[in-house]
């Protein structure tokens, strides 16, 4: 993967190409095999990151994150692999197991925790993503109002039209759409009015930066303010510091996730980490986990 990653960046020495080049090739023809396994073994899970509403000081939602357990490699990133699922055709498979299990496991928490699943853009290429939602939904016998679903800018490089249907059909069923990682990508404010999202989420790299970066401060305070005016909720991703937090309190963000709350957790540990947040209710507001 690291060769992989370097070739990627360019890095290659012209002397040693050819022996790398090969490498490369291996070790990519190795993980498109192990991918195409990966799904029957049972190798891939979930974790679950809270996002924390900043006014009752509650988890609201619970975001699901695709993990690899790979019997070698280890735990494996989604950033590693998903791109790689987009290509060889495997996404729609793997979508539709991350909507079964995470509807499946949310539908065993507390009513008032909503679940976020993320999507690829490729998954609305088939034309089947409503199908496969309903579906996870019929058997899971989870509320669609406690289902969110997390798209990226680079749906807005598809087929716009076809998307926006599907983003309706959707919402007519009940579910949230959230904007995820806005401000990365190709973000126009021309989507954001013809598109029907809930929530924006604002990426983590405004965050990081907030303490030292006006320019940061000010495009989270805009977006703060649109999302207000729209009436659209906000979420501020990546929050490590209580200083993070305290300044996106102030700017009036609406919920914020990130390791300050919790790292992402497996489904077990779920409903007790929101018991947490509810124990401490009524006390001074902390973001931090007990
Ligand atoms: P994302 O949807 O923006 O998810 C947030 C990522 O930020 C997660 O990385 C999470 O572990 C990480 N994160 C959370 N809090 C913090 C923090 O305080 N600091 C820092 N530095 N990072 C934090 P993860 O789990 O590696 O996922 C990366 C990306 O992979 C996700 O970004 C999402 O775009 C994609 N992804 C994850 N699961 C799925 C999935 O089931 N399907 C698809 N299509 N994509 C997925
Ligand atoms: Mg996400
Ligand atoms: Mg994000
Ligand atoms: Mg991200």
């Amino acid at each position: 993967l690291a060769l992989y990653a370097a070739k990627a960046e360019g890095r290659c020495n012209a002397r040693i190409y050819t022996t790398q080049m090969h490498e490369v090739a291996t070790a990519r023809h190795r993980l498109e095999t192990d991918l195409r396994e990966a799904l029957s073994r049972h190798e891939f899970t979930l974790r679950y990151q809270p996002q924390l509403d900043i006014a009752t000081n509650q988890v609201s939602a619970v975001e699901a994150l695709l993990r690899w357990e790979h019997p070698e490699r280890g735990e494996v990133s989604p950033l590693q692999f998903i791109g790689v699922c987009e290509e060889l055709g495997l996404i729609d498979e793997i979508g539709r197991f991350v909507l079964d299990s995470a509807t499946r496991e949310a539908s065993a928490w507390p009513a008032e925790v909503k679940v976020a699943v993320n999507l690829s853009a490729v998954q609305f290429r088939s034309g089947r993503l409503v199908s496969v939602v309903q579906a996870a939904l019929a058997r899971s016998g989870l509320d669609p109002a406690r289902l969110e679903l997390e798209v990226t800018e680079s749906l807005m490089l598809e087929d716009v039209a076809a998307v926006r249907a599907q983003l309706l059909e959707l919402k007519a069923l009940g579910c949230h759409i959230s904007l995820d990682d806005f401000g990365t990508g190709y973000s126009s404010l021309s989507y954001i009015r013809q598109f029907p999202f809930d929530r924006i989420k604002i990426d983590q790299s405004f965050v990081r930066e907030i303490e030292s970066n006006k320019d940061s401060l000010a495009i989270i305070r805009a977006v703060s303010g649109l999302c207000g005016s729209l009436a659209i909720k906000s979420t501020a991703e990546g929050v490590e510091t209580p200083e993070q937090f305290r300044i996106l309190e102030q700017e009036n963000c609406d919920s914020v996730q990130g390791y300050l709350i919790s790292h992402p957790v497996h489904a077990h540990q779920v409903r007790s980490m929101v018991d947490s947040f509810r124990r401490r209710s009524g006390r001074a507001a902390s973001p931090r986990a007990a």
